[in-house]
């Protein structure tokens, strides 16, 4: 399940260092790295290696690879000295996701509004 991957996907891709990116962290279940366009001075991306195409996708038998992004979120943010920041995950093309490989965007740096745009 764990090594499930896309061959069309940008992010699978990614993962499989077939495109560069400024990875942050990474380990066997997860990678983190700097998105390419950044909304915020501190602007990076979590993703599972496995192809989850969007939060609408999770279940029992892939939601422990999410928890760990989460456990990496807390990890990067601690090691990156951000106490302040916003966690998003876009699902589908309304809510504004481009890219279909669940993805937590971790947001930091600059003041907020609630609620989002
Ligand atoms: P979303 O629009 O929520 O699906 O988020 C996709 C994010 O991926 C956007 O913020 C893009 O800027 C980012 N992105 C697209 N291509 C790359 C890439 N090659 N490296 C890093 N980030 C990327
Ligand atoms: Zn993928």
């Amino acid at each position: 399940m764990l090594n499930v991957q896309n061959p069309d996907c940008l992010f699978c891709r990614i993962v499989r260092g077939e495109i560069p990116a400024k990875i942050i962290y990474k380990d066997e279940k997860c990678v983190a790295f700097y998105d390419i366009d950044p909304q915020a001075p501190i602007h990076f991306l979590v993703i599972p290696k496995v192809h989850i195409s969007s939060c609408g996708e999770i279940n029992g038998a892939n939601s422990l690879v999410v928890s760990h992004c989460f456990e990496v979120i807390t990890k990067v943010t601690k090691e990156l000295g951000i106490t302040d920041f916003r966690v998003v995950s876009n699902c589908g093309p309304q809510a504004g996701q481009s890219v279909p490989h669940l993805h937590f965007h971790v947001l930091a740096g600059r003041d907020m509004t609630w609620p989002p745009g």
